[in-house]
């Protein structure tokens, strides 16, 4: 007989990428723990850029407005010379929003504030990360993983189906299942500290030493806090304090001035800059998602908005295979994000030496709205297409309108766990309804009216193509009107299975 599981996934670390993997899992029902080894949330800022793409997610998990509430955008640089005088330069481009891109600027939310927002979702749906308990242990066999938990009360054993390490750079799951970790040590360690400080003004990032790594030093404003985030290189072997007092003194020794005061520090931290990526995202009933998988430097604002982007990606695909579809889907997961993570490693390591010489700006390439998963097993494009998005593209928004006449965003279509299916100018009765599937059909007598144009600029779709999105918002299969079969065979391998037409009545 099958076994059963009561839990199905246990995930491990209850950072960016373990909170997004449990809102993943609880939006489509799937009983899960989420387990933390710290005994209470964690209070630094350090990763305070959440890119363009990231806010798309959040969009869709129901927590943007929240989180842009929270936050803010990023100022603008004041570069000062060592005479005193400075330069103000605007190196994050905040651009203005367009149909197909909605979302278009970094915005500044410190971490602890994104987590604070993602605990608060994951306790609408029904669930809590349960801190001070650890890890301790695990063993996997064919039907599922057996693992060892700690916590000041007691110990305890549970057996689950999977188990997915979002346990962070230091990842036990990582060091226990054997995988290896190659990469390199930058040779480069710094300070970041959340202080209040008086003798700055709140509206510029102040960057004192730009490009010279012994005299660096950067005051940004984190935006909806008192707070200033303190980064400087430091000596690889350097004995630091990181009290208010030393780093006044810190302060004072690179900008040459007297008038910054550091009054109080809420968190800080010496980290040593590595760039590694895991050989291997899955061993068996065993997942690796976020810092995890990779570790790379702060430059460019990539590493949270990573992690998020692999638990999105692997929550969806966990659900289903747990809900019975062919576990093949899952091998998806590493062919998919470890490319990313592997382009995003070289992006941050040549932005960290662009920032070593003091010239670093961060344009389209660190919004990761490009990232797409065009060579996957999941992408199908039949036929090949000559323009406009392919297969294993980010599905694009359009703005368009309702038959009943309201307006319709498309990111508004696609918001939730299901697939959608959308047709232009195709015949409804060809796709047979399926649980977990949203079919829309876009034109003349159907439920959508590209009024606009912008779904025909966006898609460049032929009369009657079917463009098939995925619960992630990439495009699994862009078919024409003749394609049916090759349509119909791909919903099936994704667990999208029709029910008999009595079943609706
Ligand atoms: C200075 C700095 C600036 C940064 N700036 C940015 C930025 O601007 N944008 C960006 O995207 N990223 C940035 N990052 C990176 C970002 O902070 C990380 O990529 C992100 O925190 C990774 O999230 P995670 O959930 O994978 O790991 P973590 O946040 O490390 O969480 C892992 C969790 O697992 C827990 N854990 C570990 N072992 C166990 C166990 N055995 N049992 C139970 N729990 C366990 C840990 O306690 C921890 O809470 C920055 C990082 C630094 C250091």
């Amino acid at each position: 007989m099958k076994e059963q599981f009561e839990i199905q996934v246990l995930i491990c670390g209850a950072g960016a990428a373990g909170l997004a993997m449990a809102i993943e899992l609880a939006r489509r029902g799937i009983p899960f723990r989420l387990i933390e080894k710290a005994d209470q949330p964690f209070n630094g800022s350090r990763g305070k850029g959440l890119q363009p793409r990231t806010q798309e997610i959040f969009e869709d998990m129901g927590i943007l407005d929240r989180i842009v509430a929270m936050g803010g955008v990023y100022p603008t640089e004041r570069r000062y010379r060592d005479d005193g005088s400075f330069t103000d330069t605007v190196s994050v481009e905040q651009n203005d929003p367009t149909p197909a891109e909605p979302h278009q600027s970094p915005l500044m939310v410190p971490q602890w504030l994104t987590e604070q927002v993602m605990r608060e979702r994951l306790l609408e749906l029904g669930h809590r990360a349960e801190f001070g308990c650890e890890l301790a242990g695990f063993e996997q066999d064919a039907e599922g993983v057996s693992v060892q938990l700690g916590s000041k009360a007691d110990e305890e054993t549970l057996r689950v189906r999977w188990l997915v390490g979002a346990d962070g750079g230091r990842s036990f799951i990582r060091h226990a299942l054997g995988v290896g970790f190659p990469g390199k040590t930058l040779g480069i360690r710094a300070v970041v500290a959340d202080v209040l400080v008086t003798g700055l003004s709140r509206d510029r990032w102040h960057r004192f030493g730009d490009g010279d790594m012994l005299r660096q030093i950067f005051l940004c404003p984190l935006a909806g806090t008192e707070l200033f985030q303190i980064q400087a290189p430091i000596g690889l072997d350097a004995d630091i304090d990181l009290d208010a007092q030393a780093l006044t003194t810190l302060v004072a020794q690179r900008t040459g001035r007297g008038d910054i005061h550091i009054h109080s520090v809420s968190w800080a931290s010496a980290y040593t800059m590595n760039a590694r990526l895991a050989d291997q995202y899955r061993v068996g009933r065993a997942f690796l998602i976020g810092d995890a998988a990779h570790v790379h430097p702060p430059t460019g604002g990539q590493g949270l908005n990573t992690s998020v982007q692999d638990a999105y990606n692997l929550g969806w695909k966990l659900a289903a295979v747990i809900n019975g579809a062919s576990t093949a889907l899952l091998d998806s997961y590493e062919q998919e994000r470890r490319p990313v993570a592997e382009a995003m490693l070289g992006l941050s390591t040549k932005l960290l030496d662009a920032h070593q010489r003091g010239d670093m700006r961060r344009g389209r390439e660190v919004h990761q709205l490009d990232i797409g998963y065009p060579d996957s097993t999941l992408a199908l494009e039949q036929p090949e297409r000559t323009g406009g998005p392919s297969a294993g593209d980010r599905a694009p928004d359009a703005p368009m309108r309702g038959a009943a006449g309201k307006p319709q965003r498309l990111f508004d279509l696609f918001q939730g766990a299901h697939w959608t299916l959308l047709g232009y100018g195709a015949e409804r009765s060809t796709v047979r309804p399926r649980p977990g599937l949203h079919i829309h059909v876009i034109g003349p007598g159907g439920d959508l009216q590209d009024d606009q144009g912008h779904f025909r600029d966006a898609y460049q779709p032929a009369l009657g193509d079917w463009v098939l999105v995925r619960p992630d918002g990439y495009i699994g299969a862009f078919v024409s009107a003749g394609e049916g079969e090759a349509l119909k065979s791909y919903l099936a391998r994704v667990g999208l299975h029709p029910v008999e037409l009595e079943d609706l009545t």
